[in-house]
C-alpha cells in the first residue's frame, strides 16, 4: 500500500508550521485548507472531509495548540487521533456464534476479491484458531467460480462443498450447512454470487441466503482501488443486507486511500480486514491507529 500522495501532502502542510514558534489562528486555518485539499485529492468522501476538517480545526485553535511551543507536533497528534476515529478507533474482530458453527457469508461485486478473500479467511482461521472450516461454493453464475474455490480449497487444505451450477444457491447453502453439522465444522464460509453492479436479482438472492443461513457475519468485500465507488457499493450493500463488516481488498494497489478513510464513516460498519496481495496469506486485521500512523508517515 502506498498513500504517498496523501502522506506527502499532509507532511508538507504541517511541516510549514515547524519553522514557526507559536502559531496563530490564521496559520491553523491555512494548514486546514491544505489538509482539506489533500484529503479530497485522495478521494475521501466529501462529507467525511468536511466533518474531519471541522473537528480538527476546532481542536487545533484551542489553547493547547496555540499556546504550545511545539504546535506542529500538537497538530500531528490531533490529525492522527481524528484519522483513527474516522476509521473506527479500535480493531473489530469476527463475530462468533455461541455454538458451532460460526457462519460467515461473503458478499461483494464481481472482481472485488470475494472468492480469494474467502480462501484467505479460511486459512487464517485454520492457522490462528486451529479451526476446521468448510467453504460452500454458492456462486453458480460466474464461470469457473466453483473451480476457483475448489482449487483454492485444495491449496489451503480446507474442504469445499459444491453442487455444480444447476442447483439454486439457497439449496446449495442448505445442503452445505447440513454437511457442516454432520462433520462438526466450527466455521462455515459461504461464497455467494457477485455482479458487475448492484441489482435487484442479486440482492434478492443474497437476502434469501441470509434468511436461511442466519449468518453471524456478513462480510462485504470491496476493492480499495475503486475509491469512492467502493464507498457507494458498500453503502448499497449495507442498506439492503445490513452487513456486519467490510473487507477492503487490493490495498496493496491503492495509491490514494479514499475508501479506507471513508467507509466506516459513511456506512457505520467497521472495516474488519484488509487484503494486501494475491497470496493466501495476504489478509490482515484492520487496525485504525496503525493505518493512521502509516498515512501520516
Ligand atoms: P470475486 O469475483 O469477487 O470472487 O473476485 P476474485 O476473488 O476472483 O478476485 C479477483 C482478482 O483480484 C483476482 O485476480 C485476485 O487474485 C485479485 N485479488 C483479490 N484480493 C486481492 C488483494 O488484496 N490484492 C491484490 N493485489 N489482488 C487481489
Amino acid at each position: 500500500m502506498a498513500f504517498e500522495g496523501l502522506t506527502e501532502r499532509l507532511q508538507n502542510a504541517i511541516g510549514k508550521l515547524r519553522k514557526k514558534g507559536k502559531i496563530s489562528e490564521t496559520d491553523v486555518r491555512e494548514v486546514m485548507r491544505e489538509i482539506r485539499l489533500a484529503l479530497l485529492e485522495a478521494d475521501v468522501n466529501f462529507q467525511v472531509v468536511k466533518d474531519f476538517v471541522k473537528t480538527v480545526r476546532t481542536r487545533a485553535i484551542g489553547a493547547e495548540v496555540l499556546e504550545s511551543l511545539t504546535p506542529a507536533q500538537q497538530i500531528v497528534k490531533i490529525v492522527n487521533d481524528e484519522l483513527t476515529k474516522v476509521m473506527g478507533e479500535e480493531a473489530v474482530g469476527l463475530n462468533k456464534s455461541e455454538k458451532i458453527p460460526t457462519i460467515i457469508m461473503m458478499v461483494g461485486l464481481q472482481g472485488a476479491g470475494k472468492t480469494t478473500t474467502l480462501g484467505k479467511l479460511a486459512l487464517k482461521l485454520k492457522n490462528e484458531k486451529n479451526a476446521r472450516p468448510l467453504m460452500i461454493a454458492g456462486d453458480i453464475y460466474r464461470p469457473a467460480a466453483i473451480d476457483q474455490l475448489e482449487i483454492l480449497g485444495k491449496s489451503i487444505e480446507v474442504p469445499v462443498f459444491s453442487m455444480g451450477t444447476d442447483v439454486s444457491p439457497v439449496e446449495i447453502v442448505k445442503k452445505g450447512l447440513e454437511l457442516a453439522a454432520e462433520k462438526k465444522n466450527d466455521y462455515v464460509l459461504i461464497d455467494t454470487a457477485g455482479r458487475l453492479q448492484i441489482d435487484e436479482l442479486l440482492m434478492d438472492e443474497l437476502a434469501q441466503i441470509k434468511k436461511l443461513a442466519q449468518p453471524n457475519e456478513i462480510l462485504l468485500t470491496v476493492d480499495a482501488m475503486t475509491g469512492q465507488n467502493a464507498v457507494e457499493v458498500a453503502k448499497g450493500f449495507n442498506e439492503q443486507l445490513d452487513v456486519t463488516g467490510v473487507v477492503l481488498t487490493k490495498l496493496d494497489g491503492d495509491t490514494r486511500g479514499g475508501a479506507a478513510l471513508s467507509i466506516r464513516a459513511v456506512t457505520g460498519k467497521p472495516i474488519k480486514f484488509i487484503g494486501q496481495g494475491e497470496k493466501m496469506t495476504d489478509l490482515d486485521v484492520f487496525y485504525p491507529d496503525r493505518m493512521s500512523s502509516r498515512i501520516l508517515g
